[in-house]
């Protein structure tokens, strides 16, 4: 297994450039969220060095959602547990990916869409890069009437609702 860009390839031979791989061929990274010690804090370096990658991949990681312990204060701190949830909710999300306007129902275990009626959006403080904050979007399964939650972006939000779905924002 060698890597290749952004993936890794299983297979030996690989004669394709970046650009034209194919998906059989390529395998995205996955992380192991057990190595973190749950309540251990850890500097992003630390993190980089448990998985063995770039401390710029960890950085990447704070950008996309992972939380820190004070955002203020450097160097920046996780706590294991959030590395964990971090690493878990995206790997779901790579195994599923998901549409616009679709969740996946943790007890169906698949991807399902949400009572119309029952959707609602909420924006966090937590910016997402420097121009967009994070969304979270709840819903409920038109299948099993679980509850949904779908994280996202303030910007999904709105090519959500320009989609034509209903969207309540929620009172805060
Ligand atoms: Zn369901």
């Amino acid at each position: 297994m060698r890597r290749h860009g952004r993936f890794w390839i299983t297979s030996r031979r690989c004669f394709c450039t970046c650009a034209s791989l194919n998906r059989n061929m390529v395998r995205k990274r996955t992380f192991n969220p057990r190595l973190m010690r749950a309540r251990r804090s850890y500097a992003l370096a630390e993190v980089a060095e448990v998985y063995g990658i770039h401390l710029r991949t960890v950085q990447r990681w704070r950008k996309e959602g992972l939380r820190v312990l004070d955002e203020a204060s450097r160097p920046f701190l996780v706590i294991g547990a959030a590395v964990q949830d971090f690493l878990r909710e995206r790997q779901k999300r790579r195994k599923y990916p998901l549409r616009l306007g679709e969740f996946f129902c943790s007890r169906c275990r698949c991807v399902r869409r949400s009572v119309p009626g029952a959707l609602l959006t909420e924006i966090t403080d937590k910016w997402l890069g420097k121009r967009h904050r994070q969304a979270l979007i709840r819903g409920v399964c038109e299948v099993c009437c679980q509850r949904l939650l779908r994280f996202s972006s303030d910007r999904q939000v709105q090519e959500f609702q320009q989609s034509g779905l209903l969207l309540a924002e929620r009172e805060k």
